[in-house]
């Protein structure tokens, strides 16, 4: 790749560069973006009408200065940490300061560099009734700056731990963690993409262009960081980078100079003032007013990592922007420090600012229990801790109804005023009863044995060992191209109620621009489709009104001549059945208790 200057007309153009693959770099001035892009894709944005011209690419020229110049002295790249030093200053804090730091290797990088993430945190390596914070530097190897800043953020929390108030407060209250390089290979190579040239900002799943959540077919470092966030509940994270002065906050697609707001979206905005409200000069120097913007609003870019963490692991994830040159000179980085200081403590210390906590816990036995916190009105839906039952949700200064829903739990709605602190919001959730008196098929007894199944098309349903509740599930059989795999029951209702279950997806989405349906699962109340889904849907509920009589439920997981995504089946789980108790043993479905059963 070489670095052009490119004087855009209209937002269009960016789309278009992106679509032949070029990367929009972070640099934007007016009309003047930078864009990283071959011979080939050079030519063919010369040949669309736009002012597309080489420019120097400044962060590689001064890193082959820094190394040419420090080649056989014992002070490699001077003020920056390469990964020897950068390893040793982070094994030095972790022996330092052993009570509160752990250091862990999340993996390692493609040249097989490990990739490490420091906690802080009074108890470090344990799960407490803390909020989890996360902050990634350097995905991008020549954006520098935030791999430095990285360092002295470390220092700070730790030198200043038992002796600043603020600094213990922070360590006592928070689990901090910080990757100060998810792209060590970069960096030494003194290049954007990691030692695959892959660019590591584009690699994450995406709500538009590849909605799949799994690892394979991932780089390394993305795998790495995916799988440690999915072990661990972050609340609230930044990644940073350099080239700009802003923040940039969800959503970051589909279409470039359209804001595409998320449903957090005056959270968002609030979120990306505390970091430039509290820097230095960004809030009044950078390009953008107020020193943020939403991502889309200034370039679409697909597989980021602000809008999977958001999506996917519900982490309120925003990108830092800390200065306007990638790899500036090493004397400016204890400056860089300064401007930027009060920013990176402020954004931690926002986790736990306005927002409703507490623990979700069951009201008889006391237990923590896994539950979904739904604010009204607000698609995004989080989930608490499942071994403390734990739970954060950031919002603005407001009034809400807040329900806390758990499978077969009553669900518990609370209207909450939250000012500009943490408000505490202890529940303790009741069982429903109803639901003990209902007909439940949650496939815990790991067989079709407790109804009459019937199994049809190419693969009979299995037992599976994930759930929506309990620890198993039906999920459908492994199936290929223009195969089915159906599951039905028929169930006689004595009144008009309805029927209810949880369903899971992980296949082929539906067409992007046709919306027409590929693979996907349906459901059908005798013979008629009542619902399909398609794509990557977790558990999820789904009811359906029941007239009275003997009706025919059948779930089908249908695949059409070709693509297979995703884990490529569907799963149902904690069926409702209509009817009370006594119509569970009604096998024939007559409405009564006979012989017939027996037989
Ligand atoms: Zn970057």
């Amino acid at each position: 790749y070489d670095t052009y200057s490119v004087i855009i007309n209209s937002s269009k153009d960016l789309d278009n560069i992106s679509k032949i693959g070029a990367i929009i770099d972070h640099y934007h001035n007016g009309n003047e973006v930078h864009i990283l892009a071959t011979k080939s894709q050079y030519k063919t944005i010369l040949n669309s009408n736009v002012n597309i011209k080489k420019i120097d690419n400044k962060a590689r020229q001064y890193y082959l200065e820094l190394i040419e110049e420090t080649r056989d002295s014992d002070n490699p790249m001077r003020d920056y940490h390469n990964y020897n030093e950068l390893t040793e200053f982070l094994q030095n804090i972790a022996s330092n300061y052993p009570s509160i730091t752990n250091l862990t290797s999340i993996g390692q990088s493609v040249q097989g560099r490990e990739l490490w993430v420091l906690e802080i945190s009074d108890n470090p390596g344990v799960n407490e009734f803390e909020p989890e914070f996360r902050y990634i530097a350097n995905m991008h190897g020549d954006e520098t700056v935030g791999r430095e800043l990285s360092v002295y953020l470390i220092d700070w929390l730790c030198s200043n731990y038992g002796l600043s108030d603020r600094a213990t407060d922070l360590v006592n209250n928070t689990s901090i963690h910080i990757m100060p390089s998810m792209n060590p290979d970069g960096f030494e190579l003194g290049q954007r993409n990691n030692a695959n040239d892959v660019d590591l900002n584009r690699d994450f799943p995406d709500q538009f262009q590849d909605p799949n959540n799994f690892v394979n077919g991932r780089q390394p470092e993305t795998r790495a960081v995916m799988e440690w966030s999915n072990q661990h509940n972050f609340v609230l994270s930044a990644n940073m980078h350099t080239g700009a002065l802003v923040v940039n906050y969800p959503f970051d697609g589909p279409n470039s100079g359209s804001y595409s707001a998320c449903p957090d979206d005056d959270l968002f905005v609030d979120l990306a003032l505390t970091y430039s409200e509290n820097h230095q000069d960004m809030y009044t120097e950078s390009p953008f007013s107020q020193g943020i913007t939403n991502g889309a609003q200034w370039y679409a870019l697909f597989g980021g990592l602000q809008d999977w963490s958001y999506l996917w692991t519900k982490a309120f994830d925003v990108t830092l922007e800390q200065n306007e040159v990638k790899w500036p000179n090493q004397n400016l980085l204890p400056g860089l420090w300064d401007e930027n200081k009060e920013a990176m403590i402020s954004y931690i210390e926002r986790v736990h600012g306005p927002s409703v906590r507490g623990q979700v816990i069951d009201a008889n036995s006391g237990l923590p229990i896994l539950c979904s916190i739904i604010v009204e009105g607000n698609e995004n839906v989080i989930s608490n801790d499942a071994q403390n039952g734990d739970y954060y949700r950031l919002l603005t200064p407001n009034t809400y109804q807040i329900t806390f829903n758990s499978i077969g739990y009553e669900s518990q709605t609370q209207s909450i005023t939250i000012g500009d602190s943490a408000v505490i919001l202890n529940i303790q959730l009741v069982i429903d009863e109803s639901l003990s008196l209902a007909n439940i098929e949650n496939f815990e007894s790991q067989s079709f044995n407790s109804y009459n199944w019937q199994f049809s098309g190419n693969e009979d349903w299995q037992i599976d060992s994930i759930s929506a509740e309990g620890l198993y599930s039906a999920r459908s059989g492994n199936i290929g191209n223009n195969q089915l795999s159906e599951i039905s029951v028929s169930i006689f209702n004595s009144e008009p109620s309805q029927i209810s279950f949880y369903k899971k997806v992980s296949c082929e989405n539906v067409g992007s621009q046709s919306g027409n349906y590929y693979d996907y699962l349906a459901f059908y109340i005798d013979g008629v489709e009542q619902e399909k889904w398609a794509g990557e849907i977790d558990w999820s509920f789904s009811t359906f009104p029941l007239s009275s009589g003997e009706h025919n439920l059948k779930w089908a997981f249908i695949k059409d001549q070709g693509v297979s995504s995703g884990q490529d089946a569907t799963w149902i789980d904690f069926i409702v059945m209509p009817g009370n108790p006594s119509d569970f043993c009604d096998i024939s479905s007559d409405g009564e208790l006979n012989i017939i059963d027996v037989v």
